[in-house]
């Protein structure tokens, strides 16, 4: 039976400057989110698609948990008015909790700070420290240049073909949602495979 989700961990971007049909994905998300009663946690940021998804989900009388570091904080780039803010020393605990408190996570489309959450998240995954869904919203393929590289990386053997099941690249937020419902955890193989190698060009396993 697929778990039970009570708060989603959503990484996305902090900038203003994004075209509007961002925005519109990160209010649709927060509305979704307050509806099936899911408790947002997130960076705390009140800038960007972070801010709008927030204030959806309290607009729509759904619960939200921000994780900001103090300094960021002290920039005057927090939210105000969540239902909790934790504030930390630094970055890296930060993450931490935001990782702990999510049953699942998500990433819309963002800059460099949501790059560097997924890839984590994955990461850790592919390490088998957590068996969490990891949902990406696909929006007009703004990731299509990332699964490129992931690709790229399978062909020349440093990623392993069955960790691209690590991830579901959603073309909308019903099918991510879908997805997060009907989420299986299963483990995966190791990462590592000891090979013999006998040419140039990846090994066989
Ligand atoms: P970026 O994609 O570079 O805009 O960074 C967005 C991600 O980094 C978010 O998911 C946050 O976790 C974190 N982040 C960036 N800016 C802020 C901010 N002003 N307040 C809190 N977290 C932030």
């Amino acid at each position: 039976m697929a778990p039970v989700i009570r708060s989603v961990t959503v990484f996305c971007g902090s900038s203003d400057s994004v075209d509007r049909k961002y925005f519109a994905a990160a209010e649709e998300l927060g509305a979704k989110l307050a509806r099936r009663g899911w408790r947002l946690i997130y960076g705390g940021g009140g800038v960007g698609l972070m801010g709008s998804l927030a204030r959806a989900v309290l607009a729509h009388g759904g619960e939200v948990t921000g994780i900001i570091p103090k300094a960021l904080l002290e920039l005057g780039v927090g939210d105000t008015g969540l239902t909790e803010l934790v504030v930390t020393d630094g970055l890296r605990d930060r993450k931490a909790i935001m990782d702990e408190r999510g049953d699942a996570f998500v990433a819309l489309p963002g800059g460099l700070g949501t790059l560097e959450e997924v890839l984590e998240a994955l990461t850790l995954k592919q390490l088998g420290y957590h068996r969490k869904p990891i949902a990406v919203l696909d929006l007009h393929g703004f990731f299509d240049p990332l699964w490129a590289q992931f690709q790229r990386g399978i062909d020349e053997g440093f990623i392993k073909p069955e960790f691209l099941d690590l991830w579901y690249p959603a073309p909308d937020i019903d099918a991510l949602l879908r997805y997060l419902d009907g989420y299986e955890p299963h483990g995966y193989g190791l990462k590592w495979t000891r090979r013999t190698r006998t040419s140039s060009g990846p090994a066989a396993d």
